[in-house]
């Protein structure tokens, strides 16, 4: 960052903590990770100079042939890497991937039924804060009691709505989804099928997850979580749904102007990584750490939503204890464990404070850690949930693992 610190010290700084916060505390942020040096370097390459409204070929700027080259390449492996005919790899963000597809696919009013963002939806699949609850008419379903999608609920609320759209998708369902089910609900109301897979990609990409390319109309995904490639977003379907709806019209001009081309190239780069086999064995870790790391809190008597994970993530439950999951969020960052509050299903508490915390391991993972380093976690996590004033100890639990995993 030498460069950095020559023109604009305080950015400087705050970079160079953030490096040292991050490689000082044990990440447990389901969504995010860390991405190959080749993926950062493709971020932080000139290609950032680049205007390329438009598509490869079809271009509003000139001396686009270099970033067609990237674009075409990103669009290919992702086609490649998720098995499906149509890629558009232009959307900033997961939440802009969504947006493009409901500007293709809907008409304002229209309804959408999705997962309701307390029992583990996303925000811009309706909720009433983002466009999508304002624009669309949002009916929801959730959990059952024991944490699992209830898929004769979902098909009820679904005869008695008649949505033009559903969604299969989550931010905090530890469960996998089925969406061969999906579909038979959408093709008994005459729904189109939307699939977000944004929490779930690197395991989709890899068949550790059932996948939804054959099912759905189209799917839509993040590239930054278990993905582990750059922030941003994506749009996934077959030849049908790309001929029947203009995804590409509704990305551009529809709601984003010039395309990140330098984000473009770490998607492809992350999607070439994601191609080769050392990713499969990622993919499984990740999933062998998450089983280890919810069943280390649940030998120690802290609770699961639906008693486990099939996937990189779980919600621990706090419902019956005084402690909040705003609290624990808050002493987990003490101990240098970063997690964030999550409401848990039939949350008694408000969603600024909740009852659980969701925690997940493709970050971990990526820092080279395994199962016994999980029940260290677990270890800690558990002392700090029913003895906060053994915080102490859980740090040190923490310093422990995070010198022997130094991020370099
Ligand atoms: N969809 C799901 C299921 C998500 O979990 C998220 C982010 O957490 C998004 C979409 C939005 O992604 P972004 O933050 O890149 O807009």
């Amino acid at each position: 960052f030498d460069e950095v610190r020559e023109v604009d010290n305080e950015i400087a700084e705050a970079i160079e903590s953030e490096m040292s916060r991050q490689n000082s505390h044990i990440e447990l942020i389901a969504s995010e990770n860390w991405v190959s040096k080749a993926v950062m370097a493709a971020m932080g390459s000139p290609l950032t100079n680049k205007y390329a409204e438009g598509y490869p070929g079809k271009r509003y700027y000139g001396g686009c042939q270099c970033v067609d080259v990237v674009e075409n390449l990103a669009i290919e492996r992702a086609k490649e890497l998720f098995g499906c005919d149509y890629a558009n790899v232009q959307p900033h963000s997961g939440a802009q991937a969504n947006l493009a597809v409901f500007f293709a696919m809907l008409e304002p009013g229209d309804k959408v039924l999705s997962m309701n963002l307390d029992q583990g939806g996303h925000l811009s699949h309706g909720s009433p804060v983002n466009i999508s609850g304002k624009y669309f008419d949002i009916v929801s379903y959730g959990v059952n009691d024991e944490g699992f999608i209830d898929y004769d609920n979902v098909r009820e609320i679904a005869l008695a709505e008649k949505p033009k759209m559903i969604i299969a998708g989550a931010s905090a369902y530890a469960r996998t989804i089925d969406f061969k089910k999906f579909r038979e609900i959408a093709d008994e109301v005459g729904a189109y099928l939307m699939a977000d897979i944004a929490h779930i990609a690197g395991l989709v990409a890899t068949g550790l997850h059932p996948s939804p390319i054959p099912y759905a109309d189209v799917v839509t995904t993040t590239t930054h979580k278990t993905l582990r490639g750059p922030r941003g977003g994506m749009i996934l379907c077959n030849e049908e749904a790309a001929k029947k709806f203009n995804f590409n019209k509704a990305v551009f001009p529809g709601i984003q102007g010039g395309p990140l081309e330098h984000v473009i190239a770490a998607k492809a780069v992350c999607f070439k990584e994601a191609l080769q086999p050392e990713f499969k064995t990622y993919q499984e870790q990740i999933l062998k750490n998450a089983k280890a790391l919810s069943k280390g809190l649940m030998d120690r008597g802290v609770k699961i939503v639906s008693g486990g994970t099939d996937n990189h993530l779980m919600l621990v439950d706090l419902r019956g204890l005084e402690l909040t999951g705003k609290e624990l969020e808050k002493l987990l960052d003490e101990a240098h464990i970063t997690c964030n509050k999550n409401t848990v299903p039939n949350d008694p508490r408000s969603p600024f404070v909740t009852s659980g915390v969701r925690l997940g391991t493709p970050a971990v993972t990526s820092r080279g850690m395994v199962e016994e380093d999980m029940d260290r976690i677990a270890e800690a996590i558990a002392l700090v949930v029913k003895e906060p004033e053994k915080i102490g100890m859980a740090r040190s639990i923490v310093k422990e693992l995070t010198e022997k995993y130094p991020l370099v």
